[in-house]
């Protein structure tokens, strides 16, 4: 159902104000994290004023090791619908298991399967059944064909408001934190009538490469980005290395213009 040869014209994915799909670059950004509404309410007014369409920020968090900050939890989704009712900013954040659908979808715009759970078929299934927008991140060590075997999976359950993300894979490189595969890009946007997006911050891992890899997205046809950005990144809880600073986030926005304001 997710092919082009179901479906020729692009899926355009909506979610409040936001539109991902089409022919705008869309650009969601927002700390990894929310950490405290001042945390969040500052840098949700930067990207905003920026340009960004849409707001994200994890409230429960997969982290690696579990004495890491797993997240603020259902404080943090309360706080991600304040920003939304204060900035007009739609939310995106993840959801980590099935018991959390219901009461995320009370309070954010769009629903994040994250890259550990994207063969978690009972998670796929429910936010399938809720009819919620979905960004659907391909897994670390995932195939493209598996990524869209899960989107297959969202789809068939009942929902069509599907945005694919790559960001980054595995693979024997370590100077950066995954590898970014913009092949994937490519291949996905002629395989699929669904939007692509590219999450350059965990596709590098390393705030300086956001950017340049921001602008390889667009230039191989990615539908949008989501990017962490942080107002002060040494002090965040999760991600700060890889996370932009305000100024960094408005000169990414220059260098998308082009894309972000085509008609
Ligand atoms: C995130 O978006 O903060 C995140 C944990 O992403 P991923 O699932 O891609 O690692
Ligand atoms: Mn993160």
């Amino acid at each position: 159902m997710v092919s082009r040869e179901v479906q020729a014209h692009d899926t355009v994915v909506r979610f409040g104000n936001a539109a991902v799909g089409g022919n705008k670059f869309a650009v969601i950004a927002g700390p990894c994290s929310v950490e405290s509404e001042e945390q969040l309410m500052a840098v949700a007014e930067v990207v905003k004023k920026h340009g960004a369409i849409a707001l994200r920020g994890g409230a429960y968090k997969p982290r690696t090791s579990p004495y890491d900050f797993q997240g603020l939890g259902i404080d943090g989704l309360k706080l991600l619908q304040k920003a939304n009712h204060q900035l007009g900013m739609p939310t995106v954040s993840e959801v980590m298991e099935v018991s959390q659908v219901d009461l995320m979808c009370e309070y954010v715009d769009c629903l994040q399967i994250g890259a550990r759970n994207m063969q978690n078929y009972a998670l796929l299934k429910a936010v399938g059944e809720s009819k919620k927008p979905v960004l659907l991140k391909r897994g670390l060590s995932a195939t493209i064909e598996e990524l869209l075997l899960a989107a297959e999976y969202i789809y068939d359950a009942g929902n069509p408001n599907i945005i694919l993300c790559e960001r980054g894979i595995r693979t024997y490189e370590t100077a950066t934190r995954n590898t970014l595969d913009l092949n994937a890009v490519a291949y996905l946007k002629q395989r699929t009538h669904l939007p692509v997006v590219v999450d350059p911050s965990h596709g590098t891992g390393v705030r300086e490469l956001v950017i340049p890899l921001s602008r390889a997205a667009a230039a191989v046809g990615a539908d949008g980005i989501i990017v962490e950005s942080h107002l002060n990144p040494c002090e965040a809880l999760s991600d700060g290395h890889q996370a932009l600073t305000g100024p960094m986030f408005e000169q990414l926005m220059q260098e998308l213009k082009p894309f972000v304001e085509a008609a």
